[in-house]
């Protein structure tokens, strides 16, 4: 049977890329969107023309009982989940002097509460039938920081530091967590920098003089998803054109 991989937010530039991978590589692919999302029938549709079969559940990544009824959802009418991809998040930039409460809260509970809130609900069946994958998407800001970030860097570093300890919890049950760090990839969250600011900003600090695509990022998460990648957990694998060595 088809092993079942769910994609937090794969209606977005990254998460279509992965769920448009793991599909091609066979997997049963679910996806989650944002309660009041309109766009989601038509991106079931495009999708479909593309060949696609993708099963969309809503959910605020953000909220505890929200993500728990979707996974009991996807439980009940697909089957557990084996392949668990972090993806959802947002930012909200700007100087720490002018950055409030909402904002904190908005991007700690949608990039890193969401972590929680989603692995919660399948971890302990993944340890149950023995195999699982964990896959958290990062950014090299959590690496490195960034000017304007203090909220987005801190829940990105948070994810990692999860990663670890869940990597030590399950490792001999045959579940692997690991945290993908990627750099600029030129999705719609990277096209909203205004172009004046990547062209003298941030391909500059690419030594790959390029941002990096959506299937290159998706590429390794198929990696992490497969039985190949059973001895790799705990890891924090930057995929940012060289921007960031560490
Ligand atoms: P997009 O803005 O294109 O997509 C973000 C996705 O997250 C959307 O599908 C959105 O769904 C979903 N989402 C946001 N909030 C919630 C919520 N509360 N509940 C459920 N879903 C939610 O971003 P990217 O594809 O560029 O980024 C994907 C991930 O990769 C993010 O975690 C981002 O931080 C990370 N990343 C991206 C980089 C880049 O250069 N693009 C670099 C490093 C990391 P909806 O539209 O339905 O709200």
């Amino acid at each position: 049977m088809a092993r079942v991989a769910l994609v937090t937010g794969g209606m977005g530039g990254l998460g279509e890329a992965v769920c448009f991978k793991l599909a091609a590589l066979g997997y049963t692919v679910v996806t989650t969107y944002s309660p009041g999302n309109t766009k989601v029938n038509d991106w079931l549709a495009t999708t479909r023309d593309q060949g696609f079969n993708f099963k969309a559940y809503p959910c605020d990544v953000a909220d505890y009982d929200s993500a728990a009824a979707c996974v009991a959802a996807i439980t009940a009418e697909i089957g557990p989940v084996d392949v668990l991809v972090n993806n959802a998040g947002i930012t909200r930039d700007m100087t720490f002097k002018k950055m409030d409460k909402t904002n904190w809260d908005a991007v700690m509970a949608t990039n890193l509460d969401s972590v929680f809130n989603m692995t919660k609900p399948v971890c302990d069946g993944m340890v149950e039938r023995g195999w699982g994958r964990i896959i958290n998407i990062s950014s090299v800001n959590g690496q490195k920081g960034a000017f304007g970030q203090t909220n987005y860097a801190a829940a990105k570093a948070g994810m990692h530091g999860f990663t670890k300890s869940l990597a030590l919890e399950v490792a001999r049950k045959g579940v692997t967590v690991n945290t993908i760090s990627p750099g600029y990839i030129g999705t719609k969250m990277v096209m909203e920098i205004p172009q004046e600011v990547l062209d003298t900003k941030i391909i500059p600090q690419i030594p790959m003089a390029r941002l990096g695509k959506p299937e290159e990022v998706a590429g390794l998460v198929a990696y992490l998803s497969s039985d190949e990648a059973a001895f790799v957990t705990g890891a924090n694998i930057a995929i940012n054109g060289g921007q960031h060595m560490s």
